[in-house]
C-alpha cells in the first residue's frame, strides 16, 4: 500500500457502482436508470443556463429548486435541502445524524452503500434481518439504537412497508433520527411525506435519478424538520459550498414543473414493470413484488452468478450481488418494452440450453 495514504483511506471499503461499459446493442439493465429521457424541458433550461452565466457561482443553497421542490411536495423551503445525488445527501446525514454511541441499525438487505458510509464515519452499525420474504420487520428494530436507516421501497429487493407499517417505526423510536430514503418511492409506494408534521425525528431522501430520469445530473434532496436540515446544512458547508451547479438547478427546477411528463413516464415503467414480472415468471423465475423500477428474481436452473455471466455474454446486463443470502437473486431494471423483450428472449434461450 502507498505510505502517502492516510488510515482513512487505507481502511475504507469503497461502494462499487454497477458498470457503465461500451459494448454495442447492450441492453442495459444494471443500474435501475430510466429507459426514457427527462422532460425535454429539462435539456432547454440546462442549455439557458450554460453560456456566459458559467462564469459565475451558483445560489449555494439553490433558493429557487428548494421552492419548486417545497410548493411540489406542500411543504416549507425551510424543509427541503438539496444535494449532488441523494448519495451526497446520505452521506452528509450520515455524518450529521446518524452517528451515536448507540449504534445506527439498517436491514441486512439493503442499499449496499450504508455500511459503507458508516465506515467512513466510523459510525457503530448493526444489521436487522429482513424475514425470509425480504420484508422489513418493523418490530424487530425494538432494540437499543442510535439511529436508523432504511430504504422503502427497499433496494435491491424492490419490497416495500406500508404507510403505517412506517409510520410505526418512526412513532416507535421518538428520541433517534430516522431516516427513510425514497429513491424508489414514485413507483409505487407510499411516500412518509405524509408523517412528517409532527415527526421531528423524520428525514426522507429523494432522488432525481430514477422517476425523473435525471440519473447523469446528479439531484437529490432530503426533507424533514428545519432543526434536522440545520445540521445537514452544517456538514455540507464544510465540506462544499456549491454542490449543485447552475445547469443542475435550472435543469431540475425544470424537470419538477413538467408534471404530464413525470407521471406519464413513471406509468410507463410500472406497466412494463407488470409485464416483465409475468414473463420472468411463466419462464419459472421467482419474482419478488417490486414497488420500484428493477424486479428482484431467482431461478433455481442457475445461480445468481451464472445467470449474470450467461446474460452478460448475450449482452444483457443486470447487476448480481455476491453477498449472504440474495447471491441467486439478479436485480433487474425495468427497461424499454424492447429491452424487456429481448431479455425474456434470452433467458428462455439460457434455459433450453
Ligand atoms: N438510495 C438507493 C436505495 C439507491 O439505490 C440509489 C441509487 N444507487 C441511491 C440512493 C442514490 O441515487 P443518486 O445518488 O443517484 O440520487
Amino acid at each position: 500500500m502507498n505510505p502517502f495514504w492516510s488510515a482513512i483511506a487505507r481502511e475504507l471499503t469503497p461502494y462499487i457502482p454497477g458498470e457503465q461499459p461500451r459494448i454495442a446493442g447492450l441492453v442495459k439493465l444494471n443500474t435501475n436508470e430510466s429507459p426514457y429521457g427527462p422532460s425535454p424541458r429539462v435539456a432547454e433550461a440546462i442549455a439557458a443556463e450554460s453560456g456566459e452565466r458559467l462564469r459565475l457561482y451558483p445560489d449555494p443553497v439553490a433558493t429557487e429548486l428548494r421552492e419548486t421542490l417545497a410548493a411540489y411536495h406542500g411543504v416549507r423551503a425551510e424543509q427541503v435541502f438539496v444535494g449532488n445525488g441523494s448519495d451526497e445527501v446520505l452521506g452528509h446525514a450520515f455524518a450529521a445524524l446518524l452517528n451515536h454511541k448507540a449504534p445506527l441499525l439498517f436491514p441486512d438487505v439493503s442499499y449496499s452503500f450504508y455500511p459503507v458510509y458508516a465506515r467512513l464515519f466510523s459510525i457503530r452499525a448493526e444489521t436487522v434481518p429482513v424475514d425470509d420474504e425480504m420484508r422489513i420487520r418493523v418490530e424487530d428494530y425494538r432494540r437499543p439504537a442510535g439511529a436508523i436507516v432504511i430504504a422503502n421501497p427497499n433496494a435491491p429487493t424492490g419490497v416495500a412497508l406500508s404507510l403505517a407499517q412506517v409510520a410505526q417505526l418512526v412513532d416507535e423510536h421518538r428520541d433517534i433520527p430516522v431516516v427513510v430514503d425514497e429513491a424508489y418511492v414514485d413507483f409505487g409506494a407510499e411516500s412518509a411525506l405524509a408523517l412528517l408534521p409532527g415527526r421531528p425525528n423524520l428525514l426522507v431522501v429523494r432522488t432525481m435519478s430514477k422517476s425523473r430520469a435525471l440519473a447523469g445530473l446528479r439531484v437529490g434532496y432530503a426533507i424533514g424538520d428545519p432543526d434536522l436540515l440545520e445540521a445537514l446544512i452544517r456538514v455540507k458547508d464544510s465540506f462544499n459550498s456549491y454542490p449543485l451547479g447552475r445547469p443542475a438547478q435550472a435543469g431540475a427546477i425544470a424537470s419538477v414543473r413538467d408534471e404530464a411528463y413525470f407521471q406519464a413516464r413513471r406509468a410507463d415503467v410500472m406497466r412494463t414493470r407488470e409485464g416483465m414480472t409475468e414473463g420472468l415468471r411463466r419462464l419459472g423465475f421467482e419474482v419478488l413484488p417490486s414497488a420500484t423500477n428493477f424486479v428482484f428474481a431467482r431461478h433455481r436452473a442457475l445461480s445468481g452468478s451464472q445467470w449474470a455471466k450467461r446474460l452478460r455474454e448475450r449482452a444483457v446486463l443486470v447487476r448480481q450481488f455476491e453477498k449472504p443470502r440474495i447471491a441467486d437473486y439478479l436485480r433487474i431494471t425495468v427497461g424499454a418494452d424492447a429491452e424487456v423483450a429481448r431479455l425474456i428472449e434470452v433467458c428462455a434461450e439460457i434455459l433450453r440450453g
